[in-house]
């Protein structure tokens, strides 16, 4: 299927196709009739292909253009909210181990950095979850540094067996994502077998000399072996990938639409494009000069960033993290995002330590640094972050049920794609805040929540489903946990 030239990862990141579109979408930047026929597309819920993201991202990076952004923001919130409804699936990334073997020059685990190295035990990971289990999370994004000594695939596997059969009271972990380096088709399937949900790798960028330059030494230095792994994964049995760029490594511009490449190879090859796409952009970190990155992205093509990948990708989840701004954060969240972190620790162990020190809702702006990948910008607490998603008129939500149930992969996308998806997420999200509040909740809390979810009940149109939320519901008031649709 390749010609033996260039290698896979080239065939479908294919830079001369890049350029390509990139010179059509400045072409096109001000036609305005194309423009609004691809505006027209994307309300259908169709998404759009590259090139039409490529004149999308032009005009809106042309000054005059200001009101086509202000129509795109509204466009990416009404898909998202169209698609997914108010809800805002919460998650805690959970950092296992900092050991790392690679040089990656934005990362604060590189090899020359004087982070204090640290990997858990089992019995901290197992405190680790119970912290984070005190916060009302159900769901966790593991990550670890790459080091097949210090952090084999068995240690992964071990510290997923450990999280998973942590409680703490009503708490326990319904779904782990692992962020962990790229690896084998054998290590996928481990992985699979072991309950991943989401199996999380970031591209960092797409274009091959910056990835070179920027990813000195170590196994993560392979672009190719780099770029396949989604596919190693998916052939591994894992249905549910998730993408990312590290936006400010190379122009974004460029990364968009490598980014779009990435995902119609997956949907080419798998019949499924990724379950999720991050959005995140390189922080301060130990030892990484912010100053020799010359791509750091301003905060308004952020925006369009965001609200353009909603538009284009309209079934996929989009993720934004505590890297971003309290204010910032309040405010993209409205340009179709559809999972985010809160209250998280970028530090090995420092969930514990928190709870230790000022108890579950204590803010994380004392976290040790000095085991931390990079800093976070939003160090509100994850109950402060729940408030204003409630404030905001969002309903946080703890969902797990698609993935066990078994709609991951295709199965999941013929859900979201028929519409029936709304159905499932708004009763699941209102059931599981509800157990959130009842079992952490504060006072303040529990007004803001009752009142978000006796409005959006109304919106279940389904009555059958109606009528099995108020059931579940009065029987979560009555202590029974862990009712899905
Ligand atoms: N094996 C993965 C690795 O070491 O890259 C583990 C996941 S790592 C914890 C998650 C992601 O954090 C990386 O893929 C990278 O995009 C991001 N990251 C690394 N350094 C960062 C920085 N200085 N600012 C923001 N994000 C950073």
């Amino acid at each position: 299927m390749f010609n033996s030239k260039s290698e896979k990862a080239e065939e479908f990141i294919c830079h001369d196709e890049i350029m390509d579109t990139l010179a059509y979408g400045k072409e096109n930047e001000n036609n305005v009739q194309l423009i609004d026929s691809i505006l027209q597309k994307a309300e259908t819920l169709v998404g759009l292909n590259y090139k039409e993201v490529s004149v999308l991202i032009h005009a809106c990076e042309n000054t005059e253009n200001s009101t086509l952004r202000e129509k795109i923001f509204k466009l990416a919130r009404k898909i998202k909210e169209q698609i997914y409804g108010k809800r805002i699936v919460m998650f805690a990334p959970l950092y296992v181990s900092n050991y790392c073997v690679n040089g990656c020059k934005y990362c604060g685990y590189h090899t020359g950095s004087c982070i204090k190295r640290k990997k858990l035990t089992q019995e901290e990971v197992a405190n680790e979850c119970r912290a984070i289990e005190s916060m009302g999370h159900k769901r966790i994004a593991m990550e670890a540094g790459e080091d097949d000594i210090n952090c084999s695939i068995d240690y992964i596997l071990e510290c997923m067996k450990t999280a998973y059969a942590t409680k703490n009271g009503n708490g326990e972990i319904r779904r782990i994502n692992v962020n962990i380096a790229s690896t084998t088709v054998e290590n996928y399937k481990k992985l699979k077998e072991a309950g991943i949900g989401t199996y999380v790798l970031f591209q960092e960028t797409y274009h091959k000399p910056t990835y070179e330059r920027l990813h000195p030494s170590g196994p993560k230095s392979n672009y190719e072996y780099h770029t396949t792994a989604h596919d190693r994964a998916m052939q591994g049995g894992i249905d549910d990938v998730g993408i990312g760029v590290l936006y400010g490594l190379y122009d974004y511009k460029y990364e968009i639409i490598g980014t779009m490449l990435h995902v119609k190879h997956l949907e080419d090859t798998f019949g499924v494009g990724p379950h999720t796409i991050s959005i995140p952009r390189v922080k301060y970190a130990e030892g990484v000069d912010l100053s020799l990155f010359t791509n750091i992205v301003s905060d308004e093509q952020f925006k369009t960033i965001i609200a353009v990948l909603r538009v284009a990708v309209p079934y996929t989840g989009i993720i934004i993290s505590t890297r971003e701004a309290p204010d910032f954060r309040d405010e993209i969240i409205g340009l179709g995002v559809s999972q985010t972190s809160g209250g998280s620790c970028t530090g090995v162990g420092g969930y514990a330590d928190r709870v230790l020190r000022g108890g579950s809702n204590a803010s994380s702006s004392c976290d040790d640094q000095s085991t931390a990948q990079f800093k976070v910008a939003d160090e509100r607490s994850e109950s402060e972050v729940l408030k204003m998603l409630l404030k905001n008129g969002y309903i946080p939500s703890f969902c797990t049920a698609c993935y066990r149930a078994g709609r991951t992969g295709d199965r999941f996308m013929q859900f979201a794609k028929s519409g029936d998806i709304c159905n499932y997420c708004l009763p699941n999200a209102m059931l599981t805040l509800t157990e959130y509040v009842l079992d952490y909740g504060d006072d303040e809390f529990k007004q803001l929540a009752f009142d978000v979810i006796a409005k959006e009940r109304q919106n279940i149109a389904n009555p059958t489903t109606k009528a099995k939320f108020d059931e579940y519901f009065e029987r979560i008031k009555n202590g029974e946990r862990d009712f899905r649709f």
